[in-house]
């Protein structure tokens, strides 16, 4: 038998922003299909048109666009099996409803929603456990399968509203193989008549899922563990419009939870515990909230694209954590996803950030400081300089914008000076010594690291002095901290005349009695 080409899709619903779940179930479909040289594909399963967000479907394309996950298939691009957007393929499902209709496997029901909750009021009053629209309960309803077809087709033609519901056999073993969680098994029992179609013409979820997997050729269903529940109704569909042989192989994701472990990430634990949960920032279009996204926190796509990867899926083994997007592509595999809920970290995804961030060359970051610089209204330093700031402080640094954070004193005057360091060693000797200090450094032809470092080294010795009655306060007047690069990289960026200044302007602000 030849193998079936991989053709997968993500299929969000745009009733909101794309959280990192999606991001997820987004980017194992692409490393899949990059894997095994198919085809991926974005469908916006947009039936529901009441719990449509506007602004939803362009702000899951552009975190993809941003994360690197490209599709080949989809909204905007099109392809050979479109539109890909359901609302635009209306027209498409009628005919599988009416097939199910009249192969018996589905049937017409009228009940208001009046009816419907008398239905459940009365049977949890009978003290049934879960009343709902069954193979026991429809007997009961007003539906196709009880009232007279005279009846049924009068209704039909006065144009009363309807519903098209599955006929669920009573008591059936429904049973799949998932490539995550092996043979899965439901009984029919357990599942009630889901709504199919709509008298307004609209397919469910259900129905219109199943139909466009088959149109579109999907061969793997690789999506969250919440359609878990939904899995055996689409595998009785497939059965039941004698699409069996090419029902797609099912791979239902585990759960992103929450750092402690306890239940399902939502955007509440991200907000109680202050992290993102989106990937760019998104306004909800209804109440105006802002909610901040990774890339806005300062994320780079790579770092968040590597920690997404990893929850729920490690090549296994190996010890590395860190990969590119293209490594992963050569390393994905289904086999290779937990089962069970992968715990989101905050912390871990700033480690992931960070690991980055210290690779990246200079200049690079330089780059983004420019542009930091510029938007402030920050006189930009010239290239060289920027990269040895750069140099200096990003091993200390988790974001970009924490260069400037954690350097401002490169570009403008210190803010404070950390005063622990200042009242323990500042008085009038020292300020004698830092005297001679700074006219031994007036006195340096070249002043690059090598040459500050010398000059200070001997000087100690020379006056028979420890490291610790300099450099630590030569630190705090060239910086304002104790934290931060060695004392003679800020000398050096800093330049000599600002150097002095800098040991001038402190003597100043602390005179000495
Ligand atoms: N439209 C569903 C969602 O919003 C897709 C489920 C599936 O992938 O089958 O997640």
């Amino acid at each position: 038998m030849t193998e079936r080409p991989v053709r997968v899709r993500y299929a969000p619903s745009p009733t909101g922003p794309q959280h990192l779940g999606g991001v997820r179930t987004a980017l194992y479909n692409y490393l899949f299909a990059r894997k095994h040289k198919g085809t991926f594909i974005i469908r916006i399963e947009d039936t529901d048109q009441t719990r449509f967000v506007p602004g939803a479907e362009a702000y899951m394309l552009d975190a993809l666009n941003w994360c690197g996950i490209t599709y080949d298939e989809g909204p905007v691009k099109g392809g050979a099996y479109g539109p890909y957007k359901q609302s635009e393929r209306k027209s498409m499902y009628r005919q599988y409803a009416d097939q199910l209709l009249e192969s018996g496997h589905a049937y017409y029901a009228f009940d208001t929603a009046e009816e419907l909750d008398a239905m459940r009021e009365r049977f949890k009053a009978s003290g049934m456990a879960a009343a709902a629209y069954n193979a026991v309960t429809r007997e009961y309803m007003k539906n196709s399968l009880v009232l007279p077809q005279d009846e049924v087709k009068a209704r039909l033609e006065q144009g009363e509203p309807y519903v098209i519901r599955i006929k669920m056999p009573r008591k059936d073993e429904i049973k799949f193989h998932d490539l995550i969680r092996g043979w899965v098994t439901f009984n029919s029992s357990q599942l009630d008549d889901k709504v199919l179609f709509k008298s307004d013409g609209m397919p469910t979820y259900h129905l219109a899922n199943v139909v466009d997997d088959y149109l579109m050729n999907i061969s793997h269903v690789i999506r969250g563990e919440e359609w878990l529940p939904s899995a055996p109704l689409h595998v009785t569909l497939y059965k039941f419009l004698g699409w069996e042989s090419v029902m797609p192989q099912f791979a239902h994701l585990p759960l992103i939870l929450r750092p402690d472990g306890n239940g399902k990430l939502s955007k509440r634990d991200g907000d109680r515990l202050g992290f993102p949960v989106f990937p760019l920032n998104w306004k909800d279009p209804n109440t105006g909230e802002l909610s901040t996204g990774f890339r806005e926190r300062g994320f780079f796509p790579e770092p968040f694209t590597n920690m997404i990867a990893l929850l729920g899926w490690h090549p296994g083994h190996m010890q590395q954590e860190i990969f590119t997007l293209d490594e992963m592509v050569q390393l994905f595999s289904i086999e290779h996803v937990g089962k069970s809920g992968a715990r989101f970290d905050y912390e871990k995804a700033k480690w992931f950030n960070q690991e980055y961030l210290k690779k990246l060359d200079a200049s690079v970051l330089a780059e983004a400081l420019k542009h930091i610089l510029e938007q402030k209204n920050i006189e930009v330093p010239n290239a060289e300089i920027l990269g040895a700031i750069c140099l200096s402080l990003k091993e200390r640094c988790t974001f970009v914008h924490e260069l400037y954070e954690q350097g401002y004193y490169f570009f403008e005057a210190i803010r404070d000076y950390d005063d622990s360091i200042v009242s323990k060693k500042w008085n009038a000797i020292a300020k004698e010594r830092f005297n001679l200090l700074a006219d031994t450094l007036a006195t340096l032809e070249a002043f690059d690291i090598k040459s500050i470092e010398t000059a200070i080294l001997q000087f100690i010795s020379s006056n028979q002095l420890q490291n610790g009655d300099v450099l630590p306060l030569l630190r705090i007047m060239l910086s304002g901290t104790k934290n931060g690069p060695a004392v003679y990289d800020i000398a050096s960026i800093l330049g000599k005349d600002k150097t002095l200044e800098r040991m001038r302007i402190f003597q100043q602000k602390f005179p000495t009695a």
